[in-house]
């Protein structure tokens, strides 16, 4: 019962199955939060090389990988944790630390694979609505009860962009109980401009189970490829695992994360198109009389005051896919993923099409 009560995750339908649907051809996808420029360069080459040993099995320590992160992050191999995209470290720390009926805090709303791995173990979701769009972390620590086990806060924030400074983070360290699990999900770390933002490395120590999340999904474009890890205190480490897939992290994810992080090139490049596409798209929209929020990742809100559901049909029917945010709770919000130039421009002319 409790496995049938999960509110599936629905991921977006193939791109060829949309267009043939909607009748469209050479549409363009702002959904996902994906990297605009493609995977690194860098990391393709890699896999090209790695291809023809896939009869072996992977490392399944990630031996390399791991000691990469080690060195560029500046923390001891043994409190690293590999995982199949970060969404498989989420369900690694559910499977492994709760038990059913321990509470878990989440704000509403917020990553559904939060959800989703709390209740497949038949543990309880707690939401904590946001506030202003951002998370409010003093009403999160003031949810926490006797029964909480863990908190899940994500920074920058999905779906709204906002960050937390370190200081909020800091206090909210001091009022929650030290063994109440504190996982800081930063899956969009990288795109961040805000120097007050928080970074969960600066707080973790051996002295409570705090995890920081990240990913090469997002700034480093191997969402496709799946991989990405948790820095924790090493007893936790080792902890997740003993519960973790032998082989969660395939050859070619590892050769290619490797070769991603040498990447300097391309992730500055990246970060110049997000960063550059944002000023672009929020300067076009403004004239256009709609508000955007403002947002530290690679993505952000637009209140297009109509209803949002519509909005993306005929979005789709311009061949353009963005993500409706009416299932958050925001009706007319749209959620868009920066992109290219050329596709920020037809995102705009598209809307201003639907719209007017
Ligand atoms: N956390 C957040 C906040 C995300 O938005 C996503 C991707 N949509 C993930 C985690 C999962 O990323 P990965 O591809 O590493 O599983």
């Amino acid at each position: 019962d409790y496995i049938l009560s999960i509110k599936p995750y629905v991921p977006g339908k193939p791109i060829e199955e949309l267009e043939r649907e909607y009748g469209i051809s050479g549409s363009i996808k702002l959904a996902s939060n994906e990297n605009p420029l493609g995977p690194s360069p860098l990391a393709l080459a890699a896999i090209e090389k790695a291809l023809s040993g896939l009869h072996r099995y992977p490392d399944g320590s990630g031996y390399y990988l791991v000691s990469k992160l080690a060195q560029k992050l500046g923390v001891a191999p043994e409190s690293i944790v590999l995982g199949n995209g970060s969404d498989d470290i989420i369900g690694m720390l559910t499977r492994a630390l709760l038990l059913p009926g321990d509470e878990v805090i989440m704000t509403d709303p917020s990553f559904a694979m939060y959800d989703i791995t709390t209740c497949m173990v038949n543990a309880r979701s707690v939401y904590v609505p946001l506030i202003d769009r951002a998370l409010p972390l003093d009403t999160v620590a003031g949810a926490v009860t006797s029964k909480t086990k863990m908190v899940f806060l994500t920074n920058p924030n999905n779906p709204t962009g906002t960050v937390f400074s370190g200081k909020a983070f800091e206090r909210f360290l001091e009022a929650v109980p030290s063994d109440v699990v504190i996982v800081v999900d930063e899956a969009y770390i990288e795109f961040v401009q805000d120097p007050e933002c928080a970074r969960a490395f600066d707080f973790l120590d051996n002295s409570r189970p705090l995890v920081a999340l990240r990913t090469f999904s997002k700034a480093y474009g191997l969402a496709g490829i799946r991989v990405g890890y948790g820095v924790m205190p090493p007893y936790l480490a080792a902890i997740l695992n003993r519960i973790r897939q032998p082989f969660n992290v395939n050859s070619l994810a590892q050769v290619a994360a490797i070769a991603a992080l040498d990447d300097e090139a391309f992730l500055k490049q990246t970060l110049a198109v997000v960063h550059d596409g944002l000023a672009w798209l929020y300067a076009e929209l403004e004239k256009m009389g709609l508000r955007c929020f403002p947002s530290q990742a690679n993505f952000f809100l637009v209140d297009v005051k109509k209803d949002a559901a519509a909005v993306f049909e005929e979005m789709l029917k311009q061949g353009v896919i963005i993500r409706s945010m009416v299932s958050y709770g925001y009706p007319s919000y749209i959620r868009v993923t920066v992109g290219l130039p050329e596709e920020n421009a037809r995102f705009v002319a598209a809307l201003k099409a639907v719209l007017k």
